[in-house]
């Protein structure tokens, strides 16, 4: 019997999904499918990896409701041109869909299985699904891309209409699915990792939070933002229905979906940005790369609370609050003179919610070397810092609580000292 695949990746669901809906009103049964990558779990060195319990769960939960339908879901761990051969010599397969994916690694990936497929007139079609806007839709009158958020996001929420917003209906073709008994998920062991623990932030915050957001966001020491960027890296919540909740309930809250797609925009028009300054006169900046100064700061013992708090929140949890991102990376960045790619790679290992884009365009936005970046003079004081967004220190003793103590360390550079250092070395590197 020819069957299609549907081939999940960072959209770990089965509500509101572009390729599975188009997958199962293909008229053919639909067989939906997954691979544990191992071109890219080789390069995860910590195997207890927050981000592999995640997907596993999200893999758990759609097998329930797969077996729910009569179905399963068919797991691979390997290669994706070594899962396809598989597939091939399995199944006999009309076509494969999927959602399109704009990483480097994974534009190379797709167009080798599109290729793969293709020398077997098996077809590769791929649906926009992960953001509202991608690729060139929403460019400057002239074709060009944006590089200046705020224009960008007006030109955004101009293009937008009930039509970007609708969901793709897939409970109505449920019927659809390939009929077959469970395919057993391979354990996280049987991969060659080790379960965490599951502390993942539930995927529907209340309405109340986002209606407020706007008030609450900047404070590290409140439940005051939505916790959904996991669910939005792997697409176990559809933007679709977070940006229609947006639009009715909060535009600051809408701004920072759209600052989602300006970076992953910035991504597809910009490659170089993987590797490079997006201002390239920034590479010539000198870096002083001090190892042992890196380590305190991985650490959370810089002796600045604020910064400790944030690097420590990361290494216990997975997650960071953006103002204290921003704060931290700014510390690196200014303060110590170490490269943002150093900060930039050891955010990527750590963060339960990585996305190379944004953790890449939140990077660069604090070295100042990104578009629409900060300009490079503007140091954060991490005090005035404290003193404006955790006055009370609540977020602050939550993750380092011998603050007070004799302890706790002095602060390895002086502000003052620090900035003017910054100051000079930026400035020789941009005057040239
Ligand atoms: C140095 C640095 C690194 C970052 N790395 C990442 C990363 O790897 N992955 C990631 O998803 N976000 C990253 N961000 C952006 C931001 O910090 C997180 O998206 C946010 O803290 C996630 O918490 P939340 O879901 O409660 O966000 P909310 O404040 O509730 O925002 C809702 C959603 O909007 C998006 N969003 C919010 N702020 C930004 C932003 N500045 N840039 C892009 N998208 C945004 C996220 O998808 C987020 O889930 C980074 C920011 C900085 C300064």
């Amino acid at each position: 019997m020819k069957v299609v695949l549907c081939w999940f990746r960072r959209d770990l669901r089965l509500h509101d999904h572009a390729a599975l809906y188009h997958a199962l009103r293909s008229g053919l049964p639909v067989v939906p499918v997954f691979v544990f990558d191992t071109h890219i779990l080789r390069d995860l060195e910590d195997k207890a990896d927050r981000r592999l319990q995640f997907i596993h769960d999200a893999l758990i939960r759609m097998q329930q409701e797969l077996q729910a339908a009569g179905s399963t879901l068919h797991v691979f761990h390997g290669t994706p041109e070594e899962a396809f051969q598989a597939w091939v010599s399995h199944y006999d397969i009309a076509a494969v869909y999927t959602n399109h994916d704009y990483e480097p690694y994974a534009r190379q990936r797709d167009t080798a299985v599109a290729k793969q497929l293709g020398e077997q007139n098996i077809a590769f079609h791929t649906y926009k699904d992960q953001v509202i806007f991608d690729k060139g839709e929403v460019v400057k009158d002239n074709g060009e891309p944006y590089t200046v958020f705020t224009p960008y996001s007006r030109k955004w929420k101009s293009r937008l209409d009930g039509f970007q917003l609708k969901s793709y209906l897939v409970e109505k073709y449920k019927q659809h699915f390939h009929r077959q008994p469970p395919i057993p998920i391979p354990t996280l062991r049987e991969i060659g990792f080790e379960p965490t623990e599951r502390n993942f932030p539930p995927d529907d915050p209340e309405d109340a939070l986002i209606r407020h957001y706007d008030q609450t966001r900047d404070f590290p020491a409140q439940q005051g933002t939505s916790r959904l960027s996991v669910h939005l890296r792997f697409g176990t919540v559809s933007i679709r229905q977070l940006a229609a909740k947006a639009r009715q309930l909060n535009e600051t809250f809408l701004n920072e979906l759209i600052w989602r797609e300006f970076y992953q925009m910035i991504l597809w028009h910009f490659p170089h940005v993987v590797g490079e300054s997006f201002k390239k006169e920034y590479d010539r900046i000198q870096w002083r790369n001090h190892e042992k100064e890196f380590e305190r700061w991985c650490a959370g013992n810089t002796g600045y609370p604020i910064v400790d708090a944030g690097m420590r929140e990361l290494k216990a949890t997975g997650f960071m609050h953006n103002r204290v991102r921003m704060i931290a990376a700014s510390f690196l960045t200014k303060h110590l003179l170490i490269d943002w790619r150093w900060g930039e790679a050891y955010f990527a290992k750590k963060l339960l919610d990585y996305d190379l884009a944004s953790n890449n365009g939140g990077w660069q936005w604090a070295a100042g070397s990104g578009c629409d970046a900060a300009p490079y003079f503007r140091v954060f004081n991490p005090t005035l810092q404290t003193q404006r967004f955790d006055k009370d220190m609540a977020y602050i003793r939550k993750w380092v609580p011998e603050v007070d103590e004799l302890t706790y360390p002095a602060p390895m550079v002086v502000h003052e000292v620090a900035r003017k250092r910054a100051l000079e070395v930026y400035g020789k590197a941009l005057k040239k």
